[in-house]
């Protein structure tokens, strides 16, 4: 951040009085811009025991798979959230229920939530953001062609947990690189 989004003055990165770390605080108002973590959420997405997956048609980790997931909008709900990015991806219709896994990757400021969500019909097409969709079995789902870790540690928690009516969320946080 270069300019004060309320007034347009320049902004220089201090720490303000009373506080303990730099943030960028305004030269002309003193406004202090507060920047913190950004909440991914996602869910892993059932059809009988098939999983939905989708191959990204964008960066990162273009043309590998994902769970359908992405950033919190504005004055949503995680499960809001959770249902447009299952539409967005995969022109999926879920039925959002349990929490399924709490990941915090600090070095990157993220909090990602992911539910177990039922497809409520196993009609699914890829979304702009999907190269491809589909329903995986356990034995198929591409292991060495996930996009991400924590797409890794979610299904394998949903596995682990499938049969059980109220599950124990994954609750990790990645290591630092
Ligand atoms: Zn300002």
């Amino acid at each position: 951040m270069k300019f004060c989004s309320t007034c347009g003055a320049p902004v220089e990165v201090r720490v303000p009085p009373g506080d303990d770390r730099p943030r960028h605080v305004c030269s002309g108002c003193g406004e202090v811009h507060y920047v913190n973590p950004r909440v991914v959420v996602g869910s892993v997405c059932a059809w009988e025991e098939r999983l939905l997956l989708c191959r990204r048609a964008i960066e990162p980790r273009r043309g590998l798979w994902t769970l359908p997931a992405g950033f919190l909008e504005q004055g949503e709900t995680t499960a809001e959230g959770a249902r447009r990015e299952a539409w967005e991806e995969a022109r999926a219709r879920i039925d959002v229920r349990d929490v399924l896994a709490v990941y915090d990757l600090p070095h990157i400021s993220q909090v990602q939530v992911f539910f177990r969500a039922p497809l409520l019909a196993p009609d699914v097409e890829a979304g702009p953001e999907s190269l491809e969709v589909g329903l995986f079995a356990w034995d198929a789902v591409p292991w060495d062609d996930l996009a991400f870790p924590t797409v890794r540690w979610a299904l394998r928690h949903y596995h682990a947990t499938r049969d059980q009516p109220r599950l124990t969320p994954d609750v990790r946080t990645a290591p630092r690189p």
